[in-house]
């Protein structure tokens, strides 16, 4: 291999995979368009003559000059607060941009790899959830933009798969942190840093005792790297099995801080998932993977950048924002002081 393409290069898990892809000794083409990226995650890698930049759409026409390897299809709002504001970039770019992207696949006769994700999995009746779970969504819900996008273009990789033989992998990312999050992508693990490092109430939404799994991105990338070198062509959770309270995550980050601020709750929003945990018996079998950076250790590494002024200035939305989507995402409600150290779960 010695040339890919990475669609979404400028977000966060697309920016490590330049990175990484880069030690490698490959050349990277980044494709993005910048909607809920920053050129501040790649700025670093613009001297180097392996390295490009491209501003582009991938929902339009897609062309890239020269022989291509393979695809890293990254692109796509990922938090719930960027696709509710962006319903239809979101369902375009999972639909018609994972279409264009497997058609320059097929042109340049180079591998495929879709980020996919656990939300296929919606509000899942099986914990943990294996691959061969078909979910739990609701299409018409305020996650099904993401939810039902990412699914179809699951269904899109296959088709070509069965039907091009196009050389495809499929990658169930569940929820990753680290270095290059968004302070404002309203995901638990930023949201809960910027308000602790403030000195400002943290605030968790619903009783707190609803479960998330997190993965240190080196330990994602690693799991992508060997998803993509091999011949494993059905999807593949890559995630932390471990999981955690989102009230015990908030009492983590606030002791790894030093803060004392004050944990308060919110009503749950709609649709969230009460729990998620991968099942990655088929990574640790095919692909022999599993995350290795303890989960206090990944938090640990995100404060310390955190503190060292790590995230970005606010991506601006320039899109119109759906205020109706984000509130039924996250209804305002009165918080609820919840006393010091009473963990829920
Ligand atoms: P991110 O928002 O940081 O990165 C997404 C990137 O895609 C951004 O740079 C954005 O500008 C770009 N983009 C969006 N629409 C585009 C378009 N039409 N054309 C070109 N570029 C476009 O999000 P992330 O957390 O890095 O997620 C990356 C991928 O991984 C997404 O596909 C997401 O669904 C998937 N994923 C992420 C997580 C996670 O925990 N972060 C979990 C599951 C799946």
């Amino acid at each position: 291999m010695r040339r890919v393409v990475i669609t979404g290069g400028a977000g966060f898990i697309g920016s490590h995979l330049c990175d990484r892809m880069l030690q490698r000794g490959l050349r990277v083409v980044c494709l993005d368009n910048l909607l809920t990226g920053s050129a501040d995650n790649v700025a670093h890698l613009f001297s180097n003559p392996r390295f490009s930049f491209r501003h582009y759409d991938v929902t339009e026409y897609l062309f890239v000059e020269d022989e291509v390897d393979a695809i890293l299809h990254f692109a796509s709002p990922a938090s719930p607060i960027d696709y509710a504001q962006m319903p239809i970039e979101t369902l375009k770019v999972g639909t018609l941009g994972t279409h264009k992207a497997l058609g320059l696949a097929k042109a340049k006769r180079a591998r495929f790899l879709l980020a996919s994700t656990s939300e296929v999995y919606g509000d899942p009746e099986v914990h943990p959830q294996p691959e061969d779970y078909w979910g739990n969504v609701n299409p018409v819900g305020p996650r099904g933009v993401y939810d039902e996008a990412k699914r179809a273009a699951e269904t899109f990789v296959m088709a070509y798969h069965n039907a091009h033989g196009l050389d495809t992998r499929i990658a169930r990312i569940f929820n990753t942190f680290g270095p290059r999050m968004r302070r404002n992508d309203g995901r638990a693990v930023p949201a809960f840093l910027t308000q602790a490092l403030a000195g400002e109430p943290m605030t968790v939404f619903g009783d707190g005792s609803q479960t998330r799994s997190l993965c240190y991105i080196d330990d994602l990338v690693d799991g992508l790297e060997k998803l993509l070198l091999s011949d494993y062509t059905r999807p593949v959770n890559l995630g932390n099995p471990v999981e955690m309270t989102v009230q015990q995550l908030a009492e983590t980050i606030r002791r790894l801080t030093g803060a004392d601020s004050p944990i308060v709750h919110q009503p749950l929003p709609v649709d969230d998932p009460r729990r998620r945990r991968p099942d990655i018996s088929t990574a640790r079998r095919v692909l022999g993977w599993e995350p290795r950076i303890p989960l206090e250790d990944g938090l640990a590494r995100t404060v310390a950048w955190w503190r060292d002024g790590g995230p970005h200035a606010l991506v601006p939305v320039t899109r119109r924002a759906d205020e109706a989507a984000v509130a039924a995402l996250a209804p305002p409600a009165e918080e609820v002081a919840v006393p010091e150290g009473d963990a829920v779960g």
